[in-house]
């Protein structure tokens, strides 16, 4: 009887102890669920809404965490219908303008494809889900070391990142099946056409305070270009 009471007491320690540790596993647990749940939002209002339907492309954005490529204070955002800083007044672009221009490049995954603007990787990574090589340029080096850092431990093996200047394009590796521009120049830069394969296609947002996102096709050593929809990008820098 003597030893009835602290008995009690260590059964009480013990179940909630149990308690605790459940509550543990409630509260961390669903995080990885949760960003899935946003993610799968983010594709039926945001994406397949605005009239994206390409099963590749939704498939790929259902699967890239995005949320690993936005700054830590901006977590709660990473599936919000908008781009976000990424530092050094750079963006990473709305979900579905990333949709789109992935639609609007038709890949069929033996590409080798050349981004101009890696930002934060994401759209790189989305590309490297898709086709064979990606290779992605990128002006500041912050930027670079920070994307590089984040796809090799994302494990990405088919995606070659440099630091330099976009317009330049990148000619040791052309020609390119496909080329996508996340920053927008004012014109589309000529070393860019040159660097593209022939039947080959462009996605590219041009202009300054009225900018509009084109896609080029060339065929037969000519440039067919269609307007697609107005969109808002960081300018590409001119490096000279
Ligand atoms: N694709 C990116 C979006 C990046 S925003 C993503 O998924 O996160 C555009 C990027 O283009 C910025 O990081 C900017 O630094 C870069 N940029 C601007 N001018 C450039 C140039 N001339 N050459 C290469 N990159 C450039």
């Amino acid at each position: 009887m003597r030893f009835m009471f602290p008995m009690f007491v260590i059964l009480l320690v013990l179940i909630s102890h149990k308690l605790m540790l459940a509550q543990d596993t409630v509260t961390s647990a669903p995080v990885g669920a949760d960003f899935r749940i946003l993610r799968e939002n983010m594709i039926k209002t945001q994406i397949e809404a605005r009239g994206v339907k390409d099963k590749a492309v939704l498939a790929v954005m259902r699967k890239v965490e995005r949320h690993k490529f936005v700054p830590q204070e901006l977590l709660h955002a990473a599936y919000a219908d908008m781009p976000l800083p990424i530092g050094r007044g750079q963006t990473i672009s709305q979900p579905y303008i990333v949709a789109l221009m992935t639609e609007l490049l038709q890949l069929k995954g033996k590409e080798k494809v050349l981004e101009i603007g890696t930002g934060s990787g994401y759209q790189a990574a989305i590309l490297a889900e898709l086709v064979k090589e990606v290779y992605t340029i990128e002006i500041l080096p912050e930027l670079v070391k920070r994307a590089e850092k984040l796809l090799k431990d994302l494990n990405y093996k088919n995606i070659r990142v440099k630091c330099g200047d976009g317009y330049a394009g990148w000619p040791e590796f052309s020609p390119f099946d496909v080329i996508i521009v996340t920053c927008a120049p004012e014109e589309i830069p000529s070393a860019l056409i040159e660097q593209l394969t022939e039947g080959g296609r462009m996605v590219i947002p041009v202009g300054v305070a009225h900018q509009e996102l084109k896609l080029l096709i060339k065929s037969g050593g000519k440039i067919q270009q269609k307007a697609i929809i107005p969109v808002r990008f960081v300018p590409m820098i001119k490096s000279k």
